[in-house]
């Protein structure tokens, strides 16, 4: 495989994206509309990946921590405990020639980027969205679309410690829609007003806190790297003081080599007992613990990986993506690691002939409940192959002429591009294998090398 530790080309992965149907310019047929986007038929497989791979390290194989999906609409008493009402505000300058917006935080100059204007003073927007509960528009009928997934969690504690029966330490998983009225977006999937999180809030007992947010982040760097990020691709951003937010302890951001240079990819806080004890006070609801171990009553303390899902998909496309010359011209192949994969075997008839196609389609037809399978039938095989670098996709099956004298169907391995032969009944058996992590040159019983 190439070195590609040198940034990526954002405009190259935007247009591989549209093209092969991965992501969509929200609205595109009304020129779309800004912040949004829409995931096509391939990238909605690799955000469903994306969260059940998250979710299969977080919750299903670990005995410490469960899962919660809670509306996205919420008490606006919430927001008041919280604190987001006040405090969830970003720097917002506006330009006084062009009237654009900034978000003061992410200038490097006291001039406007676009015409050099002079700024406005510095005000605190508040991104939070609001809408109306019921027909009418007032404002006791105000209410949030969540900014963030966590207060789902904390408001919902005592019924899922008294439900799961779960021990401190013990943590609560939630993927989820959230909404940010950002002043700007861009960067393609990196910022937008409308994305998803994978949230952990993990309870501790206050005095672990500091280890366990170590633990924490130690764990999240090795999901990145085991899921196919590159070490070296990530790096680690202590706040300052001045940068915490208003309930953090700690904050590390565990950072990417994006396109535009290394950024946030995933946030690490130390959460303190700031949101159950500010849930306490405000609903008048005990959020104590009570240790049965030591006979000890506390309101427990909470470490948060907190990432997002958009910002995960970009880092996954950028450490994939490849440009590999082949013959006299290049190929671009998405080495997605095989879970990510959004399609994981194509079975590519060679060629349309009726006895064929049925044999291809059989071959279709037996795969397709075990793995997602893609049939492609059309243009060349050469091109179909190129189209399936692009999409990332880990096997090719070919079913030639062959084949229908020796029921026998060709594999193609995406990063190799090595080919090996195996008779149609060891099919599935054998891609189950290679996908689960077998070598692609261990074969089945009566399987060969194709030179
Ligand atoms: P930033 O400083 O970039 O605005 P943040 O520190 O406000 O991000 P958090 O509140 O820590 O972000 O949110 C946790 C995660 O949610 C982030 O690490 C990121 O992956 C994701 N996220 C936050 N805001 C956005 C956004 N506007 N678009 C896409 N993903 C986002």
């Amino acid at each position: 495989m190439a070195d590609n530790s040198s940034k990526v080309d954002m405009d190259k992965l935007v247009s591989l994206c549209q093209r092969r149907g991965f992501i969509f310019p929200g609205s595109d047929i009304y020129g779309g509309l800004s912040g949004c986007y829409d995931f096509g038929p391939v990238g909605v497989e690799l955000i469903r990946n994306i969260k059940e791979i998250w979710w299969r390290s977080m919750v299903r194989e670990r005995d410490d921590v469960v899962g919660l999906d809670a509306s996205i609409l919420m008490n606006t008493q919430v927001w008041e405990a919280s604190g987001h009402l006040t405090e969830f505000t970003d720097p917002l300058v506006e330009c006084k020639n062009c009237h654009k917006r900034f978000r003061a935080d992410n200038l490097h100059s006291d001039r406007c980027p676009e015409c050099g204007g002079e700024f406005t003073e510095e005000r605190r927007f508040n991104t939070m969205f609001k809408t109306f509960i019921g027909p009418v528009e007032e404002d006791a009928a105000v209410v949030y679309l969540r900014p963030e997934t966590c207060q789902g969690i904390f408001v919902n504690f005592q019924n899922v410690l008294n439900t799961s029966r779960k021990r401190i330490p013990f943590g609560i998983a939630q993927i989820g829609k959230t909404f940010r009225n950002e002043i700007t977006t861009g960067n393609f999937l990196f910022r937008t007003r409308e994305f998803e999180q994978m949230e952990l809030e993990y309870f501790v007992k206050p005095g672990t806190d500091e280890e366990w947010f170590e633990k924490w982040l130690q764990t999240r760097i090795d999901w990145y790297v085991k899921y196919g990020v590159r070490r070296e691709n990530l790096d680690v951003d202590e706040h300052s003081k001045e940068q915490l937010s208003h309930y953090s302890k700690r904050t590390c951001d565990i950072m990417y080599r994006f396109p535009m240079g290394f950024e946030e990819l995933e946030g690490m806080a130390n959460r303190t007992d700031f949101d159950l004890k500010q849930h306490q006070k405000s609903s008048g609801k005990s959020m104590d613990y009570f240790d049965s171990e030591t006979n000890e009553h506390y309101i427990p303390y909470v470490v948060e990986p907190s990432a997002g899902v958009g910002r995960c998909v970009l880092a996954f496309l950028c450490d994939a993506y490849d440009e590999e010359p082949d013959k006299d011209e290049i190929r671009v192949v998405l080495h997605f690691n095989q879970d990510i994969a959004p399609i994981k075997v194509a079975v590519l008839p060679l060629s349309r002939k009726e006895n064929l196609a049925t044999m291809a389609k059989d071959v279709y037809s037996g795969l397709a409940p075990c793995f997602m399978t893609q049939y492609d039938d059309t243009q060349s095989i050469g091109r179909r192959y190129r189209r399936q670098d692009e999409l990332g996709t880990p096997y090719c099956v070919t079913v030639d002429f062959q084949s229908l004298e020796d029921n026998q169907v060709t594999i193609r391995e995406r990063d190799s591009m090595s080919q090996i032969r195996v008779p149609i009944a060891a099919l599935q058996d054998t891609l189950s294998a290679k996908l689960t992590g077998e070598d692609f040159f261990i074969l089945p019983p009566g399987g060969q090398v194709v030179k």
